[in-house]
Protein backbone atom coordinates (compact mmCIF):
# COMPACT_ATOMS: atom_id res chain seq x y z
CA UNK A 1 0.00 0.00 0.00
CA UNK A 2 1.41 3.34 -0.54
CA UNK A 3 2.12 6.14 2.11
CA UNK A 4 -0.15 8.67 3.05
CA UNK A 5 2.03 11.29 4.08
CA UNK A 6 0.00 14.71 5.32
CA UNK A 7 -0.10 18.02 6.51
CA UNK A 8 -2.70 20.09 7.61
CA UNK A 9 -3.03 23.36 7.06
CA UNK A 10 -5.65 26.32 7.69
CA UNK A 11 -6.41 29.01 10.27
CA UNK A 12 -7.88 28.96 13.82
CA UNK A 13 -11.62 27.93 14.17
CA UNK A 14 -11.25 25.85 10.68
CA UNK A 15 -12.11 22.98 12.73
CA UNK A 16 -8.51 21.30 11.79
CA UNK A 17 -8.72 19.37 15.38
CA UNK A 18 -12.42 17.60 14.09
CA UNK A 19 -11.01 16.59 10.50
CA UNK A 20 -7.40 15.52 11.93
CA UNK A 21 -9.68 12.80 14.48
CA UNK A 22 -11.65 11.54 11.27
CA UNK A 23 -8.61 11.11 9.24
CA UNK A 24 -6.67 9.58 11.31
CA UNK A 25 -9.44 7.10 12.03
CA UNK A 26 -10.04 6.58 8.44
CA UNK A 27 -6.65 5.84 6.88
CA UNK A 28 -5.08 4.20 10.68
CA UNK A 29 -2.47 7.22 10.69
CA UNK A 30 -0.62 8.54 13.87
CA UNK A 31 -1.25 12.71 14.25
CA UNK A 32 1.75 14.32 14.72
CA UNK A 33 0.48 17.89 16.58
CA UNK A 34 3.37 19.72 17.29
CA UNK A 35 2.33 20.81 20.95
CA UNK A 36 1.43 16.84 21.57
CA UNK A 37 4.18 15.42 19.92
CA UNK A 38 6.87 17.50 21.66
CA UNK A 39 4.76 17.00 25.00
CA UNK A 40 5.07 13.09 24.59
CA UNK A 41 9.21 13.63 24.18
CA UNK A 42 9.71 15.63 26.97
CA UNK A 43 7.44 12.64 29.13
CA UNK A 44 9.68 9.85 27.87
CA UNK A 45 12.68 11.89 28.47
CA UNK A 46 14.85 10.83 26.08
CA UNK A 47 18.32 13.39 25.14
CA UNK A 48 16.06 14.76 22.69
CA UNK A 49 12.98 15.33 25.25
CA UNK A 50 15.38 16.66 28.02
CA UNK A 51 16.80 19.28 25.64
CA UNK A 52 12.99 20.95 24.51
CA UNK A 53 12.10 20.55 28.33
CA UNK A 54 14.94 22.74 28.59
CA UNK A 55 13.27 25.47 26.37
CA UNK A 56 9.86 25.03 27.88
CA UNK A 57 11.17 25.58 31.53
CA UNK A 58 12.70 28.58 30.28
CA UNK A 59 9.67 30.35 28.59
CA UNK A 60 11.44 30.06 25.49
CA UNK A 61 9.98 28.74 21.63
CA UNK A 62 11.56 25.15 21.01
CA UNK A 63 13.52 25.89 17.75
CA UNK A 64 12.31 24.77 14.57
CA UNK A 65 15.40 22.43 14.07
CA UNK A 66 14.68 20.55 17.41
CA UNK A 67 10.58 20.06 16.70
CA UNK A 68 12.24 18.91 13.08
CA UNK A 69 14.41 16.31 15.24
CA UNK A 70 10.95 15.08 17.59
CA UNK A 71 9.49 14.78 14.09
CA UNK A 72 12.20 12.52 12.87
CA UNK A 73 11.94 10.49 15.83
CA UNK A 74 8.64 9.42 14.81
CA UNK A 75 9.41 8.67 11.73
CA UNK A 76 12.32 6.39 12.46
CA UNK A 77 9.95 4.52 14.84
CA UNK A 78 8.41 2.63 12.75
CA UNK A 79 4.75 3.75 13.47
CA UNK A 80 4.46 6.21 10.70
CA UNK A 81 5.57 3.76 7.76
CA UNK A 82 2.47 4.08 5.96
CA UNK A 83 2.10 7.88 6.63
CA UNK A 84 1.57 10.43 8.92
CA UNK A 85 -0.44 13.84 9.59
CA UNK A 86 1.19 16.19 10.34
CA UNK A 87 -0.59 19.24 12.08
CA UNK A 88 1.40 22.45 13.80
CA UNK A 89 4.53 22.33 11.45
CA UNK A 90 5.14 23.31 9.38
CA UNK A 91 4.34 26.71 9.81
CA UNK A 92 6.36 28.78 7.95
CA UNK A 93 9.17 28.34 4.39
CA UNK A 94 11.84 27.33 6.61
CA UNK A 95 10.23 24.73 8.47
CA UNK A 96 8.73 23.37 5.15
CA UNK A 97 12.66 23.01 3.44
CA UNK A 98 13.52 21.19 6.71
CA UNK A 99 10.53 19.00 6.91
CA UNK A 100 10.96 18.08 3.11
CA UNK A 101 14.96 17.35 4.11
CA UNK A 102 13.91 15.24 6.48
CA UNK A 103 11.69 13.39 4.33
CA UNK A 104 14.20 13.05 1.49
CA UNK A 105 16.66 11.92 3.25
CA UNK A 106 14.61 8.70 4.16
CA UNK A 107 13.74 8.42 0.35
CA UNK A 108 10.08 9.79 1.13
CA UNK A 109 7.72 12.03 -0.11
CA UNK A 110 4.90 14.13 1.13
CA UNK A 111 1.71 12.69 -0.13
CA UNK A 112 -0.65 16.22 -0.49
CA UNK A 113 -1.01 19.18 1.10
CA UNK A 114 -4.65 19.80 2.73
CA UNK A 115 -5.95 23.78 3.18
CA UNK A 116 -9.00 23.92 5.08
CA UNK A 117 -9.87 27.69 4.28
CA UNK A 118 -12.48 29.10 5.60
CA UNK A 119 -12.99 33.50 5.81
CA UNK A 120 -12.35 35.61 8.45
CA UNK A 121 -15.49 36.36 8.68
CA UNK A 122 -16.75 33.10 9.63
CA UNK A 123 -13.96 32.03 11.89
CA UNK A 124 -15.04 35.42 14.19
CA UNK A 125 -18.45 34.14 14.28
CA UNK A 126 -17.58 30.69 15.06
CA UNK A 127 -14.53 31.78 17.68
CA UNK A 128 -16.69 34.69 19.18
CA UNK A 129 -19.52 32.75 19.93
CA UNK A 130 -17.57 30.78 22.55
CA UNK A 131 -18.48 31.02 26.33
CA UNK A 132 -16.39 29.32 28.98
CA UNK A 133 -17.66 28.47 32.50
CA UNK A 134 -15.20 30.43 35.52
CA UNK A 135 -15.39 27.34 37.39
CA UNK A 136 -14.32 24.19 35.68
CA UNK A 137 -13.89 25.32 32.00
CA UNK A 138 -16.98 23.88 30.13
CA UNK A 139 -17.49 25.09 26.89
CA UNK A 140 -20.76 26.39 24.77
CA UNK A 141 -21.01 28.58 21.92
CA UNK A 142 -24.53 31.05 21.65
CA UNK A 143 -25.25 29.64 18.59
CA UNK A 144 -24.50 26.08 18.27
CA UNK A 145 -24.27 24.98 21.29
CA UNK A 146 -26.44 27.50 23.69
CA UNK A 147 -26.37 27.03 27.57
CA UNK A 148 -30.00 26.22 28.59
CA UNK A 149 -29.98 29.77 31.16
CA UNK A 150 -28.17 32.67 29.40
CA UNK A 151 -25.01 33.29 30.75
CA UNK A 152 -24.63 30.21 33.10
CA UNK A 153 -22.96 27.02 32.98
CA UNK A 154 -25.75 24.13 32.41
CA UNK A 155 -23.13 21.74 34.18
CA UNK A 156 -21.75 23.61 37.69
CA UNK A 157 -24.04 26.87 37.81
CA UNK A 158 -21.19 28.93 37.39
CA UNK A 159 -20.78 32.35 35.63
CA UNK A 160 -20.07 31.87 31.43
CA UNK A 161 -17.57 34.27 30.06
CA UNK A 162 -15.83 35.17 27.09
CA UNK A 163 -11.95 34.20 27.04
CA UNK A 164 -9.55 36.69 26.01
CA UNK A 165 -8.50 34.25 23.15
CA UNK A 166 -12.23 34.28 21.94
CA UNK A 167 -12.07 38.43 21.77
CA UNK A 168 -12.83 39.36 17.99
CA UNK A 169 -10.23 41.31 18.38
CA UNK A 170 -7.61 38.75 19.71
CA UNK A 171 -9.02 36.09 17.05
CA UNK A 172 -7.96 39.50 14.29
CA UNK A 173 -4.49 39.47 15.56
CA UNK A 174 -4.28 35.73 15.36
CA UNK A 175 -5.50 35.62 12.05
CA UNK A 176 -3.06 38.94 11.00
CA UNK A 177 0.07 36.33 12.57
CA UNK A 178 -1.34 33.28 10.16
CA UNK A 179 -1.63 35.02 6.86
CA UNK A 180 1.70 36.56 7.25
CA UNK A 181 3.16 33.23 7.61
CA UNK A 182 1.08 30.92 5.97
CA UNK A 183 0.86 32.68 2.58
CA UNK A 184 4.19 32.02 1.67
CA UNK A 185 3.48 28.30 2.53
CA UNK A 186 0.58 28.09 0.23
CA UNK A 187 2.20 29.75 -2.20
CA UNK A 188 5.48 27.16 -1.60
CA UNK A 189 3.34 24.05 -1.35
CA UNK A 190 1.24 25.47 -4.82
CA UNK A 191 4.30 25.28 -6.65
CA UNK A 192 5.11 21.90 -5.92
CA UNK A 193 2.06 20.27 -6.95
CA UNK A 194 0.84 19.18 -3.46
CA UNK A 195 -1.80 21.54 -2.26
CA UNK A 196 -5.09 20.79 -1.67
CA UNK A 197 -8.12 23.05 -1.20
CA UNK A 198 -11.19 22.98 0.89
CA UNK A 199 -14.41 24.42 1.76
CA UNK A 200 -14.14 25.11 5.33
CA UNK A 201 -17.01 27.00 5.69
CA UNK A 202 -19.46 23.68 4.87
CA UNK A 203 -20.69 21.47 7.47
CA UNK A 204 -17.88 19.35 8.97
CA UNK A 205 -19.26 15.94 7.44
CA UNK A 206 -19.28 17.37 4.08
CA UNK A 207 -15.50 19.12 4.70
CA UNK A 208 -14.99 15.17 5.74
CA UNK A 209 -15.98 13.75 2.55
CA UNK A 210 -14.50 15.92 -0.17
CA UNK A 211 -11.02 14.98 1.40
CA UNK A 212 -11.79 11.17 2.05
CA UNK A 213 -12.77 11.76 -1.77
CA UNK A 214 -9.58 13.77 -3.19
CA UNK A 215 -7.20 11.05 -1.24
CA UNK A 216 -8.94 7.96 -2.62
CA UNK A 217 -8.38 9.55 -6.04
CA UNK A 218 -5.20 10.27 -5.16
CA UNK A 219 -4.56 7.03 -4.76
CA UNK A 220 -6.00 5.94 -7.55
CA UNK A 221 -3.89 8.24 -9.34
CA UNK A 222 -0.90 6.61 -8.02
CA UNK A 223 -1.78 2.99 -9.29
CA UNK A 224 -1.96 3.82 -12.93
ZN1 LIG B 1 -19.15 24.60 34.11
Amino acid sequence: MSELNLVLLGPPGAGKGTQAERLVADFDLPYYSTGIILRNAIEQGSDLGQEAKRYVDAGELVPDEVICRVIEERFDSGEADDGFLLDGFPRTIGQAEMLEQALDSRGRLLTAVLLIEVDDDEIIRRLSGRRTCVKNGHVYHLEFDPPKNEGICDQDGSRLVQRDDDKPETIKKRLSVYKEQTAPLIQYYEERGLLKRFDGSRRPDEVHDTIRASLAALRLEERL
